[in-house]
């Protein structure tokens, strides 16, 4: 079987130097295994995602010397595709609709969460939803869509884990892992201003891209098992993962664009060849 890979960045902002090593190690692992290498731009989020940092990726990859495949996936151009498998988890029962404010979230993990360690946390450091929404009745819920309330789908997460059954992946780091997806507790699947969220938008395109290998930043490990149950769930093919270890500074911090880590493009104007910042990526990568 051919090796397909893939980089998804979301044009919120420029590329920077943990971006350029996500980019080469995704483009060289599909090489070392005489495979493909893909592109998508992950531009759901129409509030963040930007024409000018989408044509910056474009450019700053042509730069570091990566050429991928055409016609590029862009997420916003398959919100069909993404309504469709909605629409599936909702005919079998796994989608509730989610009324609840941040605000009201907080408070009502604030007055259950008496516990002596707080309140539980998702893997990803957000606290757990409490499914106050998960308990209403079906005419509630009617009357309050109708009323134009504002709500959010979400997964039933103990429902969906026990339709799956027991689930694993395999990561080339770590093996064959068990998938334990209730660790986020009722996951967002999609917002009235957002019509997919990232879980379900990456199930869905790592499938239709035909994606057998899933390279990306070890941050998004623990989101796997979200994506493994939700393949499961939508009947979509699982790739194998790899995620990479994330890219540090010099000063220790993770890289990201909120930290205002120095862009590729400002690295590329301050004189550095592209042959210097994947030598920095790679750098960077050791520490
Ligand atoms: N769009 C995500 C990011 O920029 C990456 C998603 C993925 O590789 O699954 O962090």
């Amino acid at each position: 079987m051919t090796t397909v890979t893939r980089f998804a960045p979301s044009p919120t902002g420029r590329l920077h130097l943990g971006h350029a090593y996500s980019a080469l190690f995704a483009r060289q692992e599909a090489r070392s295994r005489r495979g493909r290498f893909l592109l998508r731009i992950e531009d759901i989020d129409a509030s963040r995602c930007r024409a000018e940092f989408e044509a910056g990726i474009y450019e700053d990859l042509a730069w570091l010397g990566l050429s991928w495949e055409t016609p590029v996936r862009r997420q916003s151009e398959h919100l069909a595709e993404y309504q469709e498998a909605l629409d599936r988890l909702a005919g079998e029962g796994l989608l509730y609709p989610c009324f609840c404010t941040r605000a009201e979230i907080k408070a009502e993990i604030a007055r259950a969460g008496a516990a002596p360690h707080g309140p539980p946390q998702g893997p990803d450091g957000g606290p757990i939803y409490p499914g106050t929404c998960r308990e209403l009745a079906d005419d509630e819920r009617r009357r309050r869509r109708a009323a134009g309330e504002p709500f959010a789908l979400r997964l039933d997460m103990r429902k969906a884990a026990a339709t799956a059954g027991e689930l694993f992946f395999r990561d080339v780091a770590h093996g064959r892992v068990l998938a334990t997806p209730e660790i986020f507790g009722d996951v967002i699947l999609a917002r009235k201003d957002t019509p997919t969220s990232y879980h379900l938008a990456v199930a869905v395109d790592d499938h239709a891209q035909g994606v057998t290998l899933v390279t990306r930043g070890a941050d998004l490990f623990a989101s796997t098992h979200v994506h493994r149950l939700l393949q499961a769930l939508l009947g979509l093919g699982t790739p194998e993962y790899h995620h990479h270890k994330l890219i540090f500074g010099s000063d220790g911090q993770k890289l990201s664009k909120r930290a205002e880590a120095p862009s590729l493009q400002s690295l590329r104007e301050s004189g550095h060849s592209p042959e210097e910042v994947r030598l920095m990526a790679i750098a960077a990568s050791a520490r």
